[in-house]
């Protein structure tokens, strides 16, 4: 009998919309699995979280998720935050640093019905999170970006081999559970960054020396970038640092139909967090129309995690469930949002998805 305690942070925007739909897909999933329970534990973050408590991000929501096996964490719209207020931070680089979640696992596929650039594209980006060139998260105190004088700004990029060495084992794990290639790319710049993107490749050639069965190759991010828009099929597992993960997954996204289509995992030793790509959509908030697949297969991709660590075979299965059924969905090609060129909202879609887990 397994029991887990998994965090609801919608977020802000359209996370008000995806999340309830991830929460409800992730029951739907496990109620076939007598041996499975799940105490979800909502709690306020964002500016919903501002209006109500005076911070985005409450002590208290910080202090209960060190005692949760996961939580689902809906898009932020910080940008629209009130400037100035140090109680209306952005919340998730704290969190991702908080919580030691050094690897995001970005997954993007395409589908025979969803329109997009590429078809058999599916490909892992997994891109360190809490390093590289983010100044709110890459120093002890203070942030990695200043201006020695008003006309000159700087950027420093964080590179270590702990960080570099727990992302490419999470890679090169994937590599092997994952039905694909069986290859690991790592991608970096070392061309120019001798020290910070060689130090990178050096530890990620090191960790793969531990995976005979895993094919690991290099690429120079420029060249990679042409590689994915033209031959994405060619790449299985990406490992890289902070910022070219950052865009190469957006670019990774809008190769098999768009930001919607893009979910995301951020791990760490002891925590995992479902997070989204995208952002919080302020421009389709609250006309029931973002789709929720990116969510929802965000909190697939948790169930799944947590499922694999505890050697739980239930909540396994139940997580490939919500793969069968949402390509099911897709694959009909009838209840699908309207970037993917359906009709359907938001709760319809996320309806459908259930009632197909439901048939398997
Ligand atoms: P965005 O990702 O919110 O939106 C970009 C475009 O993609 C928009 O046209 C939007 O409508 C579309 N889109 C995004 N998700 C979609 C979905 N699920 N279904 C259908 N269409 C979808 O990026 P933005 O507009 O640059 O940023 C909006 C806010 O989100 C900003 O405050 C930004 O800082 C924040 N943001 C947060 C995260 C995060 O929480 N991880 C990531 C990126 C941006």
């Amino acid at each position: 009998m397994a029991n887990y305690r998994f965090g609801v942070l919608k977020g802000d925007d359209i996370g008000l919309e995806i999340v309830p739909v991830a929460v409800q897909v992730i029951k739907t999933a496990v109620e076939k699995y007598s041996d499975i329970t799940i105490d979800w534990v909502e709690l306020p973050i964002g500016y919903p979280s501002y209006l109500s408590t005076g911070e985005t991000l409450p002590e208290e929501t910080l202090r209960t998720l060190y005692s949760l096996d996961g939580w689902i964490l809906g898009p932020i719209g910080h940008m629209a935050y009130p400037k100035n207020d140090p109680k209306a931070i952005n919340p998730h680089p704290i969190l991702r640093r908080d919580f030691d979640l050094v690897s995001n696992i970005r997954p993007a596929k395409s589908y025979p019905t969803v329109p997009s650039i590429h078809q058999n594209v599916d490909i892992v980006i997994v891109r360190e999170n809490n390093e590289g060139f983010q100044p709110d998260r890459n120093m002890h105190k203070g942030k990695g970006e200043f201006m020695p004088t008003p006309d000159m700004a700087m950027s420093v990029r964080v590179i270590t081999k702990r960080n570099s060495e727990m992302v490419s084992r999470v890679a090169m794990d994937l590599a092997r559970q994952r039905n694909g290639k069986k290859k690991v790319t790592a991608v970096h710049k070392n061309t120019v960054f001798k020290l910070g993107c060689g130090l990178f490749v050096d530890t990620c050639r090191g960790v793969s020396k531990a995976y005979p069965d895993i094919t690991f190759d290099t690429a120079v991010v420029d060249t990679f970038a042409m590689q994915m828009v033209m031959n994405p099929q060619k790449f299985d597992v990406v490992v890289t640092t902070n910022m070219f993960g950052d865009i190469l997954s957006d670019e990774a996204a809008g190769i098999v139909g768009g930001l919607g289509m893009a979910p995301g995992l951020c791990v760490g030793p002891d925590y995992v967090m479902a997070q989204a790509t995208h952002g919080s959509a302020p421009d389709i908030s609250g006309k029931n129309i973002a789709n929720p697949y990116a969510m929802v297969m965000s909190a697939q991709m948790m169930l799944s995690w947590v499922g694999n660590k505890k050697n739980d075979a239930s909540a396994i299965k139940a997580a490939e469930n919500v793969q069968t059924g949402i390509e099911k969905v897709l694959n009909e090609n009838v209840f699908v949002t309207p970037d993917l060129g359906g009709t359907a909202s938001t709760e319809e879609m996320g309806k459908a998805i259930c009632e197909a887990i439901q048939s398997i």
